[in-house]
C-alpha cells in the first residue's frame, strides 16, 4: 500500500512538472468571465458590467476555440480574396446586413457586394479581433467581434473597421455564417 502510494505521488509530481502552466500561457485562447455571471464573456480583463466583480480568465472550451479558429481562417481567406473558400463559410441562405444595406443569400452577397468590393481592393489587410463566442448548443453560436479593414481603392485609401455580430450554424461539421450585421467606422483618407 505504501509503495503504491509513493509511486502514485511520484507519477503525479512528474505529470505536474511536465505540464505547461495554463493560466498565463493561453492568453490567446482565453476568455474572461464573472464568477457570478457566466454569460458575461470578454476577451480582456476588466469588471463585470452587472456586478462589478473582477473578471477571471478561463481557457476557451474546444467549441469556443473552434469558433475563434473559424474567424482566423475567414481572415486568411478574406485577405487572399479567396471567394471559393469564403463561399464555404456562409450558408446558402445567409443574410448580410452592412450599414444600411442587406444581401439575401451567398450568391447575392458574392455577386452584388463582396465580389465587386474585393476586385476594387489593393493592398488588402483585414482581421477580426476580440472574437467572443457565445455558444448556443452544439451547432450554433452568437459571436461579437471587432474588425479592421485597410485597402487601397483606386487612388484612395480606405482605412476603417467596426463592430460585427455573427450567427453561426454548424453544417456537415463546419461552421458557417447564417447571419451577420456589421456597423462600420469607415473614413476615406
Ligand atoms: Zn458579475
Amino acid at each position: 500500500m505504501k509503495l503504491v502510494g509513493m509511486v502514485a505521488l511520484i507519477v503525479a509530481l512528474a505529470v505536474t512538472a511536465a505540464s505547461p502552466r495554463p493560466v498565463h500561457a493561453q492568453a490567446a485562447g482565453s476568455l474572461y468571465t464573472c464568477a457570478m455571471h457566466p454569460g458575461v464573456l470578454e476577451t480582456r480583463e476588466g469588471k463585470c458590467p452587472v456586478c462589478s466583480m473582477t473578471l477571471r480568465a478561463r481557457p476557451m472550451t474546444p467549441a469556443e476555440q473552434s469558433v475563434a479558429d473559424f474567424f482566423k481562417a475567414y481572415d486568411a481567406a478574406f485577405v487572399a480574396k479567396d471567394m471559393e473558400k469564403l463561399g464555404t463559410m456562409y450558408t446558402n441562405d445567409t443574410t448580410v446586413y452592412e450599414g444600411g444595406g442587406v444581401n439575401n443569400g451567398w450568391a447575392d452577397y458574392r455577386d452584388k457586394h463582396l465580389g465587386p468590393e474585393m476586385r476594387s481592393y489593393a493592398d488588402l489587410q483585414f482581421a477580426h479581433s476580440n472574437v467572443v463566442p457565445h455558444m448556443m448548443g452544439a451547432d450554433g453560436a452568437y459571436v461579437t467581434a471587432d474588425y479592421t479593414l485597410h485597402a487601397k481603392v483606386g487612388d484612395r485609401v480606405s482605412d476603417g473597421g467596426g463592430l460585427a455580430t455573427y450567427q453561426l450554424v454548424k453544417q456537415s461539421g463546419a461552421w458557417k455564417i447564417k447571419h451577420t450585421h456589421t456597423s462600420a467606422r469607415r473614413r476615406q483618407l
